[in-house]
């Protein structure tokens, strides 16, 4: 983009921002009436003359929006590299195809509940923090390696995976335990009143 600007202009759209040097004769008092009306023109179109302000900063002021559209609300983070997949079985499904992990197997192999696959997620995370993912075996992990209290603490800040562990349930595995207990919850709230979740519900609504 040219860059040649009159003195003591800046220009600021959504490909970045330029600024001219300032004026090189002190304009307190000789712009005139003509000069005035353009630079407020001008103003109007692209931004203020006086650089950015800390309104212009906001990620919700207009210039920004076509970069933050690109970003996901619910991205979640492959355990094993920093991609990231919208739905959660993307994340396992990247997993195999491109680590060779398979994350089904393995919680399939320790029949890992809600509880065990966050400690599961968690403790996958702190290795891989910690050493060469290519250098650590999952297929074959003790299960007392990661059933652990220190790993009921999220790993990776704001860990969307952590906040979706019912859909991790395996389709193809009907007697995954994430699986059982979303039909355990289902029933529960179609029945008359069963369920301690519905108790609890109605209880908190009283
Ligand atoms: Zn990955």
């Amino acid at each position: 983009m040219d860059n040649k600007l009159p003195a003591g202009w800046s220009i600021r759209n959504s490909t970045g921002a330029w600024a001219a040097p300032s004026h090189p004769d002190d304009d307190s008092d000789n712009d005139g009436d003509e000069g005035e009306n353009v630079r407020a023109n001008f103003r109007g179109a692209v931004g203020a003359e006086d650089g950015l302000t800390e309104e212009d900063l906001r990620p919700d002021s207009p210039g920004w929006e076509d970069v933050e559209d690109d970003s996901e609300k619910d991205s979640y983070q492959c355990l094993l590299c920093e991609v990231t997949k919208s739905k959660v079985r993307e994340v396992v499904e990247h997993g195999k195809d491109v680590h060779n992990f398979d994350f089904d197997k393995i919680r399939k192999d320790h029949s890992l509940d809600f509880f065990g696959t966050l400690q599961l997620i968690n403790y996958i995370r702190t290795a891989v923090k910690q050493h060469d993912p290519a250098t650590l075996d999952f297929a074959n992990l003790d299960k007392a390696t990661f059933v652990q209290d220190q790993y009921m603490q999220p790993t990776m800040e704001d860990d969307a995976l952590l906040y979706s562990i019912d859909d991790l349930a395996d389709p193809n595995d009907p007697k995954d335990p994430l699986a059982q207990q979303r039909e355990d919850d289902a029933e529960a709230q179609a029945g008359e009143g069963g369920g301690s979740k519905v108790l609890a519900e109605r209880a908190l609504r009283q």
